[in-house]
């Protein structure tokens, strides 16, 4: 569903990624391990548009994404939940998640926003609250919940455990499990990630250094210590 290869990027003279190779399944999680610096972040945001790529290909749903702007990237269906989800907190829960698809029909917006409020009721309540009123689980629903109004097919989560209680992080990574969509998650958190993920991918310093299904690379003492710190 979503496919890199061979992608490079860098910040200046900082290369961030080095030839990466990856595989979206469609349906599934795939989770996406590494320290700082590892270059997550800019793998995520070189597939949505918001790093030009200096050399490699993304293709998304049969369509060669590479470079492409990301508003074109979020309405060919890939919607982007960045670190600490992006709300804007001046605005209203119901604010909020109508930026998520302005460019929508309105009753496309109508049931995706009924969708998001089955998803996650505590927004319901919270509709007419500033998004800086909420907790931060809460929070994280709607950067998620306005990742879904755009209507996507897979998305892609910057951390959305950065900053959450474990309990509340656990929460997070159930509800991404019961979307039962495609997604590539990036995260700190590697034990929690792949504990809904189906596949796993380790950076390191731009380059990827294990890719395996998330059991195998629990049941791998020698990674687990060497990159993943538990
Ligand atoms: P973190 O978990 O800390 O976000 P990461 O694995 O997501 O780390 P990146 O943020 O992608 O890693 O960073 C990869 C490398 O690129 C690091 O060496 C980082 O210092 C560098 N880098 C990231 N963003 C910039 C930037 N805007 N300008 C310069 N260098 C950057």
């Amino acid at each position: 569903m979503l496919t890199v290869e061979d992608l490079s990027a860098a910040h200046g003279p900082v290369r961030a990624l080095d030839g990466v190779h990856l595989t979206v399944e469609a349906g599934a999680i795939t989770a996406v391990l590494g320290a700082n610096g590892a270059g997550k972040t800019t793998l995520l945001r070189t597939i949505s548009g918001l790093v030009p790529p200096r050399g490699g290909t993304v293709h998304f749903d049969g369509d060669d994404i590479t470079g492409w702007p990301p508003d074109r990237v979020v309405r060919r269906g890939l919607a982007h939940v960045p670190e600490n989800g992006g709300v804007i907190t001046e605005l209203t829960v119901a604010e909020n998640l109508r930026l998520g698809g302005l460019w929508r029909s309105s009753a496309q917006r109508r049931a995706a926003h009924e969708h998001v409020l089955a998803l996650f009721p505590p927004l319901a309540s919270r509709l007419r609250r500033r998004a800086d009123t909420l907790s931060g689980g809460e929070r994280q629903m709607l950067a998620i919940g306005r990742a879904l109004m755009s209507g996507p097919r897979a998305l892609v989560l910057d951390e959305p455990s950065l900053g959450l209680a474990p309990l509340v992080t656990r929460r997070i990574l159930d509800l991404l499990r019961e979307l039962r969509m495609t997604v590539l998650l990036v995260e700190q958190n590697a034990r929690g990630a792949l504990s809904v993920a189906t596949r796993g991918y380790v950076l390191e310093l731009g380059r990827v250094v294990a890719d395996a299904p998330a059991a195998d690379l629990l049941a791998d003492d020698r990674l687990r210590h060497a990159y993943l710190g538990f």
